[in-house]
């Protein structure tokens, strides 16, 4: 499968929901371990991969800030969500014995390693997994900015992002049954028609640096391994 992968080195973005199965709030096992085994695939034929993880499945800032917290702490709060998820998939990868490493942007000395751009590249060069944890480290980001950020610092070939919905549709699926999913979109489309994919600093990261994104609904077997095989699975957001 390598060899028929054009992409040496990926970036996957989990949103936290996603390890929330059906419930939306906390982590399953039961989904942990399935990603593990998606994940498994694409390391067991040597494409490297670098996992963003969110953290909405536990708080997000601007929730908290809705129910009357500080913002800055609300965003905070939501960090260390991220860092919380990402000890848990480090887990689930470790037992199917994938090599894990969780790295973190705020330093949390004796939990994670705090982020090293340097070592994580050495990291995925020896087939280890890297999970990137704490977003940003700074509040008022997303992790979707956060995963360009990483995809592009670490020369990623492509960006994935997993979402409920397998791509970007005309409309929304579910409320309109005419809508259709767009196989391509170019950057300045997603922002011209405000196709709401990932938030403004993100598709502008990605459009800056020319990082491909392909949006795809990871609930389904095997759509990883698909969609970094560039078969039409999801919807490709590139130049
Ligand atoms: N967050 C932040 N800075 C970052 C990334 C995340 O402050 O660089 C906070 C923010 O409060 C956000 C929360 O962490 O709501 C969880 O991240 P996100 O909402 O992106 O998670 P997802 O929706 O992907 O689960």
């Amino acid at each position: 499968m390598a060899e028929r992968s054009k992409y040496k080195r990926i970036l996957l973005k989990l949103s936290g929901e996603a390890l929330a199965g059906d419930e939306g709030f906390g982590i399953r096992p039961e989904v942990l371990d399935r990603m593990a085994l998606e994940i498994g695939q694409l390391v067991g034929v040597g494409i490297q991969v670098g996992l963003v993880v969110g953290g909405g499945n536990l708080f997000r800032g601007a929730a908290l800030q809705a129910a009357g917290l500080d913002r800055v702490a609300g965003d905070h709060m939501g960090m260390l969500a991220t860092v919380m998820n990402g000890l848990a998939l480090r887990d689930a990868l470790e037992r199917s014995n994938i090599s894990t490493h969780v790295m973190s942007a705020i330093p949390m000395s004796g939990v994670v390693e705090h982020y090293d751009h340097r070592r994580a590249v050495r990291y995925l060069n020896s087939g280890d997994v890297v999970i990137f944890s704490a977003g940003t480290g700074n509040p008022f980001f997303t992790t979707d900015s956060a995963a360009c950020l990483r995809a592009i610092e670490i020369e990623a070939n492509l960006m994935l992002k997993a979402t409920k919905v397998d791509g970007v549709y005309t409309d929304d699926p579910v409320k309109n049954p005419d809508a259709t999913r767009y196989e391509r979109l170019t950057y300045d489309e997603v922002l011209a028609r405000q196709l709401g994919v990932m938030d403004l600093t993100a598709i502008c990261l990605a459009r800056d640096h020319g990082l491909p994104v392909r949006v795809f609904d990871m609930n389904e077997t095997g759509s990883l391994a698909r969609a970094v095989l560039g078969t039409n699975e999801g919807t490709l957001i590139e130049q």
